[in-house]
């Protein structure tokens, strides 16, 4: 097996130009590129095994069928499920969030109830909670962070009788920490909250296991993972799901219909309406193999290491400001940060121009900037493809941003 260092050597994208340059790919937080694998694994499938799942008793519908729920097994495997009834196939991280707004959410909770986020969460994981609270009449409150990103002393005791769901990220998109999620997930559970756990930016990059986290609900989106877009899932503890109602309507979902009435297809079913996106699935499946050939640990300490070469020389750049901890340790390949006196839409724009691509913007976390007072900032984000003559080159940039803009 080829080292990690090596990794970039499968993504074809990045063999790509721009202006002359060598495409430099830093934006991985907002969506992975995908391996030459996971393309071939697609091309085979749409090219030999292309059917309706579910439906039909022919040769391919079979083929799809199995190629659908032989990637659901390998998920329920890669975050350590229970059982593959607790694996729901969605679109993406929001979709996910939204099943268990609308489903769990609206259904569970009441005026005087607390729903409880905490103020760096996506939107994903926050809009879908007001839209909870303002139909049930239960409140939405924060729980607010220090300067370094950490959670104040003593937010974690706003989780009290009142609390029904506490929700928030695995590891942030912006500031790359995670909470303490252990603590977190006790402490709701010692008041009979549940907890929904956004992995959108840590399932990429670290070994999850959904059973050793004890998380009730735990979401992910599939194109962060290098496999394609409109692939997602949602883990739930079964009796949980058991208990709610579907989410989207049609074929697939039911047991049986009538003309007035209908009953709904058992787990995982009961949440997939409609034909599948069985060529994400495939996809999903293919990304979980070719990064379990690293292995998630690897992967995680590969990621530490850039962003421990990183940090530090961002750091000694005058005028340059990192959002959160500026501990190494504490980031998982995010880095979200400012330059002085230059819009982060500059930066990005002339980091293009040398063919870097990074994110700027509020990062879907609009609240978070309001808080710091930083109501945009530029990030960079990295995978096992990012190489370490990537960053020296985004350095290299990074250092000369504020005499490009004279
Ligand atoms: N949550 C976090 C922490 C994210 O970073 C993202 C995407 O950037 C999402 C949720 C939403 O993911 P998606 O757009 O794939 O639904």
């Amino acid at each position: 097996m080829k080292p990690i260092t090596e990794a970039y050597k499968d993504f074809p994208i990045l063999n790509k130009t721009h202006n002359g340059n060598r495409v430099i790919y830093l934006d991985s937080g907002a969506t992975a590129q995908i391996p030459q694998v996971v393309v071939d694994r697609l091309v085979e499938h749409m090219t030999q095994h292309n059917g309706n799942p579910h439906r039909g008793s022919h040769v391919l519908a079979v083929e799809a069928s199995e190629a659908y729920e032989n990637a659901r097994d390998r998920v329920v495997e890669f975050i350590n499920a229970r059982e593959r009834e607790e694996v729901i196939f969605t679109r993406n991280s929001t979709e996910s969030m939204n099943l268990v707004a609308h489903c769990y959410g609206v259904n569970n909770v009441q005026e005087g109830d607390k729903i409880l986020i905490t103020v760096a969460e996506h939107h994903a994981n926050l809009v879908t909670w007001q839209y909870v609270a303002n139909k049930t009449g239960a409140t939405l409150e924060y729980m607010y962070l220090d300067e370094t990103g950490h959670l104040k002393d003593g937010e974690i005791n706003k989780i009290d009788e009142h609390t029904k769901i506490v929700a928030f990220a695995h590891v942030s998109n912006v500031l790359g920490m995670e909470f303490p999620v252990k603590e977190l997930i006790e402490k709701a559970h010692s008041v009979g909250a549940i907890v929904v756990l956004d992995g959108a930016q840590s399932t990429p990059h670290m070994k999850i296991d959904v059973q050793a986290l004890d998380c009730d609900f735990f979401v992910f989106s599939g194109h962060k993972m290098c496999a394609s877009q409109g692939i997602g899932v949602l883990y739930g503890k079964r009796a949980l799901l058991e208990a709610m109602p579907p989410f989207l309507l049609g074929g697939d979902m039911i047991e049986y219909v009538k003309e007035q009435t209908t009953t709904f297809n058992e787990l995982p079913y009961k949440f997939e309406a409609g034909t599948p996106n069985a060529d994400g699935a495939v996809t999903l499946h293919a990304a979980i193999d070719y990064l379990e050939s690293f292995g998630m640990e690897q992967i995680e300490s590969y990621e530490e290491k850039l962003v421990a070469y990183i940090l530090p020389k961002m750091l000694e750049i005058p005028h340059v400001r990192v959002l959160g901890s500026t501990n190494p340790k504490e980031k998982h390949g995010v880095i979200a940060f400012t330059v002085e006196d230059v819009h982060p839409h500059d930066v990005a724009t002339i980091m293009d121009s040398k063919g870097i691509c990074i994110r700027s913007g509020h990062h879907c976390a609009q609240p978070l900037g309001a808080f710091y007072n930083v109501a945009a900032s530029s990030r960079l984000s990295m995978y096992l493809y990012t190489r370490k003559e990537d960053l020296d080159a985004f350095l290299d940039v990074l250092k000369t941003v504020r005499s490009v803009m004279g």
